[in-house]
């Protein structure tokens, strides 16, 4: 755990609800295409539409994604699970109600491991399935948001969604571990490739629970809901800022009313949506078109040893193997480049040079050229024959560097054909750089002086007029050792 978040005798609990859209072909219910930026109420039919009379139908491609997330998650899988309805009146539900789970969810109890230097584990209550609703568009309003739009109006896109709804217990003690379980939720849920999960498109969408309690205190108090925070950033800070203004209620003297709050990250300002509902205001009621979901052990079995490796296990490898904390991690939460590694690591048999290149020069190429590592031209096997050559001391960093440059710009260009036409080869051996040490110091007599005087620092800047002289090809290690004892001598 990072430090938890404590102030005048106060310290914070939290709680994440995290919504995934399922990343299937058709809806929960319907066979209407689960497409993100189609043209609007175009992936619409009877069933989402809840005309009278029509039979939802539970996508069992869903049931299947939903129950892989739950086992990664370290969820216990009920044999039984059942859908309720959950009533209520909004434009957004054609139905009146929400096909969702509710005293039977797919996915029960879990625990999830943070790795790392202040690692920690968040209990997970539950994960259970359900349907989105459509998506309103509140015109003319600031931000799109309802308050002050002159109407709204509403997508049906996104109705009947697959939707599973991950709820954590209050165990999460800092904004900032909020942040880091999400990322590594996030990650875990895209490994698997249950979702994209992505922030901006809707996909993955955090809600928090906050609340305040005097320090050592094992009761919970009264806690606030901060909704649809779109990105980790603004998650934080508005956990940070629910925070603040319940301490600043608390030690005013008030109590911290139960209600739904919004987070304006522009402002940093939090304003009421509504008093929060109980859950017996929905009524809640089995589901009487769908059978109950049934899990047989054997299923369960198969579908946990289909598991890839996910983010907690590969960070565990990778500081095993050597790597520091922040580089495991980095490559934790990134399925694509830890593969591409894996891929250079398996060619050069050596992980540590191959992660100092993947973090360095490579991820730079990635950003700069905004490509995810399997659509670069470098493939593995190509940044691995470059690595080998560095290895083998054929080309020095800087060499390398030129070589890695010309490897993104020609995709046909290998590294030992670039080192080849531009004559990069490394300069090494005691005759070829002692000629290269003699002209330099002839050169620099000066300088000369003032190392034996003893003025050591010198030495860097003869170096560097040795590396200068030779085009960048001296072998720098050899060079330093060499000038180091003609000085010396
Ligand atoms: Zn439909």
């Amino acid at each position: 755990m990072s430090a938890p978040w404590q102030k005048d005798g106060y310290e914070a609990v939290i709680g994440l609800e995290i919504h995934v859209q399922l990343a299937t072909n058709s809806k929960m219910f319907c066979s209407c295409a689960n497409q993100f930026g189609d043209e609007p109420n175009t992936n619409v039919c009877m069933v989402c539409l809840a005309h009278p009379g029509a039979m939802p139908v539970a996508n069992s491609e869903a049931i299947r994604q939903a129950t892989r997330v739950g086992v990664a998650l370290g969820c216990r899988i009920p044999e039984t699970s059942e859908f309720s309805r959950k009533q209520y009146f909004y434009p957004d539900s054609p139905k009146a109600y929400q096909i969702s789970q509710y005293d039977q969810p797919l996915c029960a109890e879990g625990l999830f491991r943070v790795p790392g230097e202040g690692g920690f584990d968040v209990r997970l209550t539950r994960a259970h399935l359900e349907e989105d609703a459509a998506k309103m568009i509140h015109a003319g309003g600031e931000g799109g948001r309802i308050s002050g739009s002159a109407g709204s109006i509403v997508d049906f896109n996104r109705v009947g969604t697959p939707l599973l709804e991950i709820v954590s217990e209050p165990d999460i003690r800092s904004p900032e571990d909020a942040r880091r379980f999400l990322t590594l939720l996030r990650a875990t849920v895209v490994a698997i490739g249950a979702s994209e999960c992505d922030m901006e498109k809707g996909s993955l969408r955090a809600d928090a629970n906050v609340s305040i309690r005097p320090i050592g205190s094992s009761e919970y108090g009264t806690k606030t809901e901060l909704k649809n925070m779109n990105s980790f950033r603004f998650l934080e800070r508005g956990i940070e800022a629910e925070l603040e203004r319940q301490l600043e209620v608390v030690l005013g003297g008030g109590t911290v009313q139960q209600e739904t709050l919004h987070f304006d990250p522009v402002a940093g300002t939090l304003s009421s949506l509504r008093s929060k509902e109980q859950a017996h205001d929905y009524r809640y009621f089995p589901e009487p078109d769908l059978l109950p979901v049934h899990q047989t052990e054997a299923g369960l079995i198969e579908l946990g040893s289909d598991l890839p490796e996910l983010p907690a296990a590969r960070f565990d490898r990778l500081v095993a193997a050597g790597l520091t904390e922040p580089t495991a991690l980095a490559l934790a939460v990134d399925a694509g480049l830890a593969g591409y590694l894996d891929a250079v690591a398996t060619a050069t048999g050596d992980l540590k040079t191959s992660a100092n290149w993947t973090m360095g020069e490579f991820s730079a190429h990635l950003n700069g050229a905004g490509l995810s590592a399997d659509q670069s031209p470098v493939t593995p096997e190509r940044l691995a024959a470059l690595i080998a050559l560095v290895v083998d001391g054929t080309i020095n960093q800087t060499a390398a560097k030129e070589v890695f440059g010309v490897l993104v710009e020609d995709a046909q260009a290998t590294a030992a054909g670039v080192v080849a036409d531009r004559n990069l080869a490394q300069v090494g051996g005691d005759d070829a750089l002692g000629e290269i040490i003699d002209a330099v110091l002839a050169a620099h007599p000066e300088e000369v002086e003032a190392f034996k005087g003893g003025r050591e620092q010198v030495i860097g800047f003869l170096v560097g007029q040795c590396m200068k002289q030779s085009g960048g090809r001296a072998d720098a290690k050899a060079l330093q050792g060499l000038l180091r004892a003609r000085l010396n001598g």
